[in-house]
């Protein structure tokens, strides 16, 4: 089947007339659909009509346009099985985690239909008595968004929901792997009756489609969630035309194991937060600082549990870890385990796993790395792919210093029942969200998420933060 782009409330042909196959990475003989392969001019058209709804969109109240939050919710509900299925079919994440992503969807959805009723201005006292002084958030315009693969529908949806709730119109460029999650999505609003030309979905590659959002002047903000050398070069070419961006870029998301720890529950957490989804979150932890006095035991049971991990296809109700989403994907995992074989020890996987059922689709084994230099490139560089590197520390001072001796500064772990640490751990670690006793992956629609580092650029998505990207203030003085 063919899909098209959604423009000014019609399914549209791209310009070119080509479209582009979407595979399944368990098995890429598999093809999910053929997607539009877009142009500079679909995306045109896609902006002017985002542009042309903007006015009478931003007039409706906001309960108005919760209630297209609301009936989206419900549609993206009804037929949440078939989504997820579909999005364990096109990026490879396990049926499980994908159920549970299509359902943070609904709830993200929800949650920013229920803050239409939030207050969103503030009143200040002022010098005069006369003067009624306060603030007021106004919606932007018509607002890029430009998404990722490794969270299909939530990623897209959190930054829908709030842009639309505001009163902003937007135009959504997806992730080349994953365009059958926000097809859904669409679908969903345009069967919610959305008024044309407020959501606009443009299919296609960044370079051309990704492109033509960023330097389009008609578009007033761009949020973007991907790499950092994409998102780098879209700040910087954003900027020229005083755009607003917001940033949600890798990490290299460090877990610290103290010697009281709570060893098995410490296991859980690090594999959990290590290979669940492949390793593929930005939020992903990918080195373990454990304290000598337990760095043995600890070690011995996460090996000994990772080697029990059932690697497979992950439509499969007992697979815990499928495929990487793609080719590409897969070899930059393979390269890295390649560097880090001469750089560490390897303890466990490192390899395809040999089983002939999955020579054919885009798997690696959970890879475990000890004796790690900290220069090393699997300490350094983001893998985005199912590897740990372990360090031995000798207590906490030893462990926070390496836990920040990183570029990147997005999420961040520690397993302790000393509260005194873990309160130092909440002040010192140099990163966006932190956790005391889970893993470092884990973004609720009510709370904030973000990073800072190389993790981002200081915006925050999700929760009431997220009005600070899609609004302008207004502060206004009023005397009779
Ligand atoms: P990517 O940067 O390759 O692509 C992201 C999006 O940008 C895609 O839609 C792509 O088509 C588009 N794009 C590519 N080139 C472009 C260009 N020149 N102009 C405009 N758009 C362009 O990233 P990816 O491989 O899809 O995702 C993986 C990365 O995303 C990882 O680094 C991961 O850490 C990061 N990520 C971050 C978060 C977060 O919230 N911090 C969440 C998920 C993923």
């Amino acid at each position: 089947m063919r899909y098209d782009n959604y423009i000014g409330g019609v399914w549209k042909k791209p310009a070119g007339g080509e479209y582009t196959p979407n595979r399944n990475p368990h098995d890429p003989e598999e093809i999910l659909g053929h997607f539009a392969a877009s142009t500079a001019e679909d995306v045109r058209e896609a902006v002017s009509s985002a542009k042309k709804a903007f006015p009478s969109w931003k007039k409706l109240s906001f309960p108005e346009r919760a209630a297209y939050l609301k009936k989206a919710a419900e549609i993206i509900r009804g037929k949440a099985g078939q989504i997820a299925r579909d999005l364990t079919r096109e990026e490879g994440k396990t049926l499980v985690e994908a159920s549970g992503e299509t359902l943070r969807a609904v709830s993200i959805l929800e949650f920013f239909a229920s803050e239409a009723f939030q207050p969103v201005g503030e009143v200040i006292p002022s010098v005069s008595e006369q003067t009624f002084l306060f603030t007021k958030r106004e919606p932007l315009g018509a607002v890029g968004l430009i998404t990722p693969w490794n969270f299909p529908i939530a990623i897209p949806v959190w930054k829908m929901a709030p842009a639309l709730l505001y009163g902003n119109t937007v135009v959504i460029k997806p992730a080349e792997l994953t365009p059958m999650s926000v097809y859904h999505v669409i679908d969903a609003f345009h069967k919610a009756g959305i008024p044309k030309g407020v959501v606009n979905c443009v299919f296609g590659t960044g370079s051309v489609v990704g492109s033509e959002i960023v330097q389009n002047s008609e578009i007033k903000a761009i949020s973007f969630t991907g790499s950092n050398l994409v998102g780098r070069s879209i700040q910087e070419r954003a900027a020229m035309q005083g755009k607003k961006v917001q940033l949600e870029l890798g990490g290299k998301n460090p877990l610290i194991v103290l010697d009281d720890a709570d060893l098995d529950k410490a296991v859980e957490i690090a594999i959990s937060g290590a290979f669940r989804s492949t390793g593929q979150k930005c939020t992903a932890t990918s080195r373990i600082m454990v304290d000598a006095k337990v760095y043995k035991a600890f070690r011995d049971r996460l090996v000994k549990k990772t080697k029990m991990l059932k690697v497979g296809n992950p439509l499969k109700p007992d697979t815990f870890m499928g495929p990487c989403a793609s080719r590409g994907q897969c070899d930059q995992v393979l390269e890295m385990i390649e560097a880090g074989k001469k750089e560490a020890d390897l303890l466990v996987g490192g390899e395809i796993p040999p089983k002939p059922e999955l020579v054919r689709g885009f798997y690696v084994q959970p890879s475990i790395f000890e004796n790690v230099p900290r220069d090393a490139r699997i300490a350094r560089e983001e893998i985005f792919g199912p590897v740990i590197s372990l360090f031995q520390v000798n207590g906490y001072d030893e462990a926070i210093e390496l836990a920040n001796d990183t570029f990147f500064g997005l999420s961040a772990s520690i397993c302790t029942n000393n509260l005194t640490l873990a309160r130092r751990f909440v002040d010192e670690i140099e990163a966006g969200m932190v956790h005391i006793n889970s893993e470092t992956a884990g973004a609720e629609p009510q709370a904030p998420f973000g990073g800072g580092k190389g993790s981002g650029n200081g915006s925050r998505e999700q929760g009431k933060a997220a009005a600070e990207f899609y609004t302008q203030l207004k502060t206004v003085y009023m005397d009779p």
